[in-house]
């Protein structure tokens, strides 16, 4: 557990890794998964902000069938979600990301929404750059986020990935130890910086535009048009958009989220308490 509030802790404080708390990280003992819980930011998480829930009751949420229909599909995998807390844990909210954190089978989860991440994840060419240059990552293409995002994860963890790619998204690593977390980390932003240097197309690089959200961050904290709030997270998420704008040039040019899965983030109740728990 000191390990995992150390790395936390350590990669929740790097502004170039970190925007406005989002980002969480977990891990498993004993059938135990402990997972950053909502409402704190990893930079100031210490170990009782951690969730405790049992891995076997979130793995066999995987295996239930849940409604079609949107809100009622989440309402019931959120319950399911919260009822695999460890007695005495009920005050606490886990991330609305536990069960991704849950199907990776390695002890500590790491994940991120990097800008210069979400500039690969963000851009038109991204997912074929995405294979050139990180054939070990797989990619998860465009996703409702609860249910639907954990069971397309599902399917590339079952192939074996330990690095995934989230479009307009981040990404997620996994890994016994924090040392091998942290070269995979350094590893993929070494190779990111060389790439958006070696890429670069100028006449790629404009300006993002609020009506056209990249990230569901942007959607929590800068709305979608006309006007940006006027909140020090909107500010700051703001320039991280910039940052993704700038950075998707090197990869085609920027690919916001489709409309359809724009609207299913505003409307997403999860979305609406989520606070810093991304
Ligand atoms: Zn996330």
């Amino acid at each position: 557990m000191e390990q995992l509030v150390a790395f936390s802790r350590k990669y929740g404080s790097d502004p170039e890794l970190v925007v406005a708390g989002g980002g969480n990280t977990s891990m498993k003992e004993n059938g135990v998964l402990y997972v950053k819980g909502s409402g704190v930011a990893l930079a100031d998480v210490t170990a009782k902000d951690f969730v405790a829930l049992d891995l076997d009751k979130l793995m066999a949420v995987t295996e239930k069938a849940y409604p079609e229909e949107d809100a009622a599909r989440e309402a019931a995998f959120l319950k399911d979600i919260l009822a695999a807390r460890l007695p005495g844990e009920e005050a606490k909210r886990p991330s609305v990301e536990t069960l991704l954190h849950a199907l990776f089978p390695y002890r500590y989860v790491l994940h991120l929404h990097p800008d210069l991440v979400n500039g690969l994840t963000c851009a038109a060419g991204g997912e074929e750059a995405a294979a050139e240059l990180f054939p070990e990552a797989a990619w998860v293409g465009e996703s409702k986020p609860g249910y639907t995002l954990a069971m397309s994860l599902k399917t590339k963890i079952d192939t074996g990935a330990d690095t995934v790619l989230l479009q307009n998204h981040g990404v997620f690593y996994a890994a016994d130890t924090p040392e091998k977390l942290a070269d995979m980390l350094q590893s993929m932003l070494d190779r990111l910086h060389r790439a958006v240097e070696e890429r670069y197309d100028p006449s790629k690089d404009v300006p993002p535009s609020l009506e056209h959200p990249f990230t569901p961050d942007q959607i929590v904290y800068c709305g979608v048009g006309p006007d940006l709030p006027d909140t020090e997270n909107a500010a700051i998420v703001w320039k991280s958009t910039e940052n993704i704008a700038h950075y998707a040039a090197s990869f085609g040019g920027q690919r916001p989220l489709s409309g359809w899965l724009a609207s299913f983030i505003m409307n997403w109740e999860a979305e609406r308490y989520r606070g810093m728990n991304l």
